[in-house]
């Protein structure tokens, strides 16, 4: 049977591995199709695709945006997506920026508390351009500054925590029409983590096209509760393990095998989204 993997991170956001190391975990594991969903990045999908050709594994571009709708924060999948589309990078270098700031914002509360870290070897160790929390608990791990990654976390970084600062985030409608712009399908990342169930409804309303109901971090239970909702709002399912690297001395991809024939539905569903935006923006340019 084949089986893909739609959701994963490299070292171009806060994965620990390159895209060769992702892919060639990926041809041990025997999966047929993958999708590179980097947070705020399509930085990655180049060298990705070009490892997955090499290894004659199907690649599916794609991003992890960063959202929220009325004060809940939402992970909005983006698949299919044209990389070179130009609103699509705009928006992305934005929170990119964002992400960048956030940094700065973090180690100067760090340094406040008397934590002498160095902003330049969080952007040193990240040496992307979308940094993450997880690189400054790298760094921070690196530094002898604390013991391991959990600490820095619990210590300094959660939310609540005293170098934690609020992201700014993109707005889930906004991220929804900008993946559609980019010629992809929306799909709303582990709602079992988010508990983003009260707003699928307005979600769907302005265009979901899928949720994500297999996730490393869902319960049996939890799977089948999203099964449920795709079913009744007429949602495509996918599924991807999140892997950001090494889990427990093991690399996480291989953990959610989601069978091909998901990946055979979303193309088709991509294809029928492409046709519909294609049809009245080709009758207003009719030749004047
Ligand atoms: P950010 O987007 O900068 O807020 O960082 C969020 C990322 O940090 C998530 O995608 C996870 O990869 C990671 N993360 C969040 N909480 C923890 C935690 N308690 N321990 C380790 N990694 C975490
Ligand atoms: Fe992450
Ligand atoms: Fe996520
Ligand atoms: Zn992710």
């Amino acid at each position: 049977m084949k089986f893909a993997d739609l959701h994963l991170h490299t070292h171009f956001s806060d994965g620990t591995f390159s895209p060769e190391e992702l892919v060639g975990h990926a041809r041990r594991l025997g999966f047929a199709a993958l999708a590179l969903t980097d947070h705020d990045s399509v930085e990655g999908c180049a060298p990705t695709a070009a490892a997955c050709a090499a290894a004659g594994i199907e690649f599916i571009p794609g991003t992890e945006l960063t959202a929220e709708h009325h004060d809940i924060e939402v992970h909005l999948l983006g698949y299919f997506l044209d990389i070179h589309n130009e609103t699509l990078l705009a928006e992305i270098a934005k929170f990119q920026a964002v992400r960048q700031n956030r940094i700065r914002e973090m180690v100067a509360k760090l340094n406040q508390l008397h934590v002498p870290l160095e902003v330049d070897a969080v952007f040193a160790l990240a040496n992307c351009k979308s940094p993450g929390r997880p690189h400054v608990a790298r760094a921070l791990t690196k530094a002898g500054l604390v013991k391991h990654l959990d600490e820095a976390f619990e210590r300094f970084l959660r939310k609540g925590r005293p170098a934690w600062v609020p992201k700014a985030k993109m707005s889930a409608l906004e991220g929804i029409e900008l993946i559609h712009r980019a010629g992809g399908l929306a799909v709303m990342a582990h709602p079992g983590l988010n508990r983003t169930d009260e707003i699928i409804p307005a979600l769907v309303e302005a265009g979901l096209d899928g949720i994500e109901c297999f996730h490393t971090k869902h319960t049996t239970a939890m799977s089948e509760h999203y099964l449920e909702i795709a079913d009744q709002s007429n949602l495509l399912v996918t599924g991807g393990s999140d892997c950001h690297g090494f889990s427990k001395g093991k690399p996480l991809i291989g953990t959610i095998k989601l069978p091909y024939e998901q990946v055979e539905k979303l193309k088709a569903g991509v294809e029928s989204r492409r046709a519909r935006a294609g049809s009245p923006r080709s009758a207003s340019r009719q030749p004047q």
